[in-house]
């Protein structure tokens, strides 16, 4: 079978050629040019499928929150400007005369862990994903917890200090305003300005910049805090990060140390482990989605 799979997100739109075991053919990054908003990257994402013949299937993973069984996304941010309300499995099947899946783009990353990285091995685990913000998806008898209205897994909006910082959503005090990479990468520009992304940061903190490492140390905390909640509600046998800042072994090891040092002792068989598909989880989880159910 000839799958199309497809990650719309704010920045980049991936996309592959793939089978239904996960064999990319193809992989590619283009940019998502979100500003000129939903409808035109609809049409980028037409005109890729259009260079290819002979497609079986064509799965989405796209940001924004997702009716996976119309295929319609409910809401989406400012990041894609009129994308709330786009009808992309109508107009993807109208176009193309194969079957669409959508789903959303972090549930899609925690199903693409459960069928093809670091979660095949579980049957209950919590996947986060830390970068701008905080994401995050269920997985619970080896299938995703989607919610009542399929938008379970904001994560990044619990709230762990009230009356803190005023965060985006209109609450004050979330996790993701503590816990994201953007906040650390804000708390260490404070310290030294130079460090204006994760690379830099990591850099100076090999290099024993002593004051970073507090700023990373606390960081950590602020991490394992969020998930150390989310332990002791779903009790899972694992807990999946993700993200570009998750690629460090030191900021997976911290968080892990930080976790075991603050859970409920009947807890502690949990493990922390780092997601091992990276950027393509959401390919790999639109590519799982389409045998669902
Ligand atoms: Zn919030």
């Amino acid at each position: 079978m000839k799958i199309f799979a497809a990650d719309i997100g704010g920045t980049k739109i991936k996309y592959c050629i793939s089978d239904e075991l996960g064999h990319f053919e193809t992989f590619q990054e283009m940019d998502s040019e979100s500003q000129n908003g939903g409808q035109a990257i609809l049409k980028k994402v037409e005109d890729v499928i259009a260079m290819y013949s002979g497609i079986d299937a064509i799965c989405i993973s796209t940001a924004g929150q997702v009716d996976s069984e119309t295929g319609c996304i409910i809401y989406a941010n400012d990041n894609i400007p009129n994308y709330t309300g786009t009808r992309i499995k109508d107009i993807l099947e109208g176009k193309f005369h194969v079957p669409v899946t959508v789903e959303n783009d972090v549930n899609a990353a925690a199903l693409g862990e459960s069928y093809f990285g670091s979660g095949t091995i579980y049957s209950n685990f919590i996947f986060l994903t830390f970068g701008t913000g905080i994401g995050g998806g269920i997985v619970y008898d080896a299938k995703l917890n989607r919610g009542t209205n399929g938008i379970a897994g904001e994560f990044g909006h619990m709230i762990i200090h009230p009356d803190g910082i005023s965060c985006k959503c209109g609450n004050a005090g979330c996790y993701e305003c503590y816990a994201s990479t953007t906040a650390l990468i804000k708390e260490a520009e404070k310290v030294d300005p130079e460090c204006s992304d994760g690379r830099i940061l990591f850099e100076k903190i090999h290099n024993k910049n002593q004051r970073l490492i507090e700023v990373f140390d606390s960081w950590t905390k602020e991490v394992a805090l969020g998930i150390v909640n989310l332990i002791h509600i779903f009790n899972p046998e694992a807990v999946i990060i993700g993200g570009g800042i998750m690629e460090q072994d030191l900021a997976v090891r911290k968080v892990s140390d930080k976790v075991h040092g603050l859970i409920i002792e009947s807890f502690s068989d949990v493990k922390i482990v780092k997601s091992s598909l990276g950027n393509k989880a959401g390919l790999y989880g639109a590519i799982a989605s389409r045998t669902l159910p």
